[in-house]
This record gives C-alpha cells, sequence and structure tokens, in this order.
C-alpha cells in the first residue's frame, strides 16, 4: 500500500492519504463514569470496576469511491469524502465489490424481547435512525492473533460469537490464527496477506506494550469500520477487538472470574457489531463490569437489529 509511504508528512504523525488528509474516524470517547459500587458487588467486592470500552480508532487506506463513515459525537454522523484515488489493479484501496455477498441475509436474528430495552447504537445511518450494521447477505470473517492468549482465551471467543451469531443471525467464518499485530491506523484492506476482500475482523490479546489505551482499569476495545459507497448506506467491512491479556489472566483467576471475562467478551463483541455504552447498569452494555453477565433486553433488542441491516453489495 503504497499511499501510506508519506505518513513522515504528516503531522499529527497519523498516516494520511496521499493528498495528506488523515481519514479518521471516530468511534466513541472512552466513557469516563464510574461505576456504582452496587453494580459489581456481586462478583468480587474486593476489586475495582473494569472499564469496557471503545477508543478513538483510525483507519487508513480507504479511498477513491468509498466513503468512510465517520461518527463524532455520540448521536452526531458526519462523513467525510476522501479524495478520489485512482483505483487500478495493482493500487487499490478497496476489494472488488461485493465479494461473497449472496442475494438475501445468510441468517435470521432472534426476534427482540416483547418490550424492548436501552440500547444505543456505534453509528446511525443519515436518516438518524437505522444503525450501521454489518452486511447480513455476506460472511463477517475474522482472524485471532493467539499470541498472549491465556488459557481458555480461545474459547471465550469462540463462545462470544457463536452468542452473537444466534442473536444477530450474522454468519461468521473464523479464518483461523494471524500474525497481524493490533495497530491504531490498521488498514482495512491488506491483499498482500488476505487477498481480494476487505480485511477480515482482528482479534487480539494485547499487551499493554502494544496497545497502552488498555490501561490499569481497561480490559478490552473494540469497533468496526464503515464505508458507504457514493450516497449508499454505511455498511460495516471489518473491526477490532483488542482484549487485554494480563488483565484476562487475572480476572480468569479469581472466583466467579470465567463468567466476568465470557461478560466482557461479549460486550467487546457487542461493540464490534455497533453497541455503543448505555448508561443502564442492567444492561451488559453498560461501560463497567457490574453484576450483569449477559445480555440484557435492550442489549439483545439492539442485536437483533444489527442483524437486520440492509444488503450492501455497492462496497
Ligand atoms: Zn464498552
Amino acid at each position: 500500500m503504497r499511499q501510506h509511504d508519506d505518513r513522515a508528512h504528516a503531522p499529527t504523525g497519523l498516516r494520511t492519504s496521499p493528498t495528506g488528509r488523515v481519514p479518521q474516524w471516530v468511534l466513541d470517547e472512552s466513557v469516563g463514569r464510574t461505576s456504582p459500587a452496587e453494580a459489581w458487588r456481586a462478583w468480587t467486592p474486593a476489586q475495582p470496576p473494569v472499564r469496557r470500552t471503545r477508543k478513538r480508532r483510525t483507519w487508513t487506506g480507504i479511498g477513491g469511491a468509498l466513503v468512510v463513515v465517520a461518527i463524532v459525537a455520540s448521536a452526531a454522523v458526519a462523513v467525510e469524502l476522501l479524495p478520489g484515488l485512482e483505483a487500478t489493479a495493482t493500487d487499490r484501496t478497496a476489494p472488488t465489490a461485493g465479494i461473497e455477498a449472496a442475494g438475501g441475509p445468510l441468517g435470521t436474528p432472534l426476534a427482540p424481547p416483547p418490550d424492548g430495552g436501552t440500547h444505543q447504537f456505534a453509528q446511525l445511518q443519515d436518516d438518524g435512525v437505522t444503525p450501521i450494521a454489518y452486511d447480513p447477505c455476506r460472511p463477517v470473517h475474522y482472524v485471532v492473533r493467539p499470541d498472549n492468549e491465556p488459557v481458555g482465551g480461545d474459547l471465550l471467543i469462540t463462545d462470544a460469537v457463536a452468542q452473537i451469531s444466534a442473536i444477530t443471525g450474522l454468519q461468521f467464518v473464523d479464518d483461523g490464527a494471524t500474525d497481524e499485530p493490533p495497530s491504531d491506523q490498521r488498514v482495512p484492506f491488506q491483499p498482500e496477506r488476505y487477498g481480494d476482500r476487505w480485511a477480515p475482523v482482528l482479534v487480539t490479546w494485547d499487551t499493554v506494550a502494544e496497545q497502552p489505551d488498555l490501561a490499569a482499569e481497561v480490559a478490552g476495545l473494540a469497533g468496526s469500520l464503515a464505508v458507504s459507497s457514493g450516497e449508499g448506506p454505511g455498511v460495516y467491512v471489518t473491526g477490532l477487538v483488542e482484549l487485554d491479556a494480563a488483565q484476562f489472566t487475572e480476572i480468569l483467576s479469581r472466583p466467579g472470574g470465567q463468567a466476568v471475562a465470557r461478560a466482557i467478551v461479549l460486550h467487546e463483541f457487542a461493540h464490534l457489531v455497533g453497541l455503543d455504552h448505555v448508561d443502564d447498569p442492567t444492561q451488559l452494555m453498560y461501560p463497567t463490569t457490574s453484576a450483569v453477565l449477559d445480555f440484557a433486553a435492550g442489549d439483545l433488542t439492539g442485536l437483533s437489529r444489527l442483524g437486520a441491516g440492509g444488503c450492501v453489495p455497492a462496497v
């Protein structure tokens, strides 16, 4: 990807497009609120709550006919149209459109609880109502970098994927292990590594040295990249789930820690497919660990909607 060779010229140190613009999108800011004590006493009164959160995320490598859909605040959506790049067979910024796209959804979301519940979406379409989601008409591929993986970590991931798939109807495909490291400027199209398709979702067990945002109380980070084709709807094409290897090792060593670790991974994978935090401690999408160890009504309602996105073969 020759276009990234000019990053030394970026004033912020971020990689840029060839014209120097920073193709940046923001999922949300870290949530700084602290958890009420009653929210976590059920599982570990001796431990402070663990923040499950997301971070400002930068992606590079989108250009040409595609648009990075950026979220500026928790509700407002802005679309940044990048300068046109000449898409050629040897220097493209996106894969051939519609890779693996079927004529209809591959699965069916679970019916949401009848009374709904509190949920928020990470990004909305231009109508301000419809959430941006993964394309249900093609599989969501993922790879895992197994370095630093705690004992049982692989099962936490496969369990979370199975749960998210069962609720959303999205079909995930495990593409196995990768040696791709986590990066704050991950390139979403890496044909040399992954071929002519969007890079799969990357799941990593990070050290704090390689991901300083996994500070003392932050156990995981996750989010996805939305793009759109011209005036078309935004659709997630790839994403990241970064889990703090040392914290998970410690959590798994506690009495009851398995359920807490599972809950954190579920929370992060819900971010991956498009759920945002809610200020409601009865939901798993509350930003910090609590007595809630599985998806609650609001979470399920949001996930069901995220499985009912439109097919977007144009990307
Ligand atoms: Zn979170």
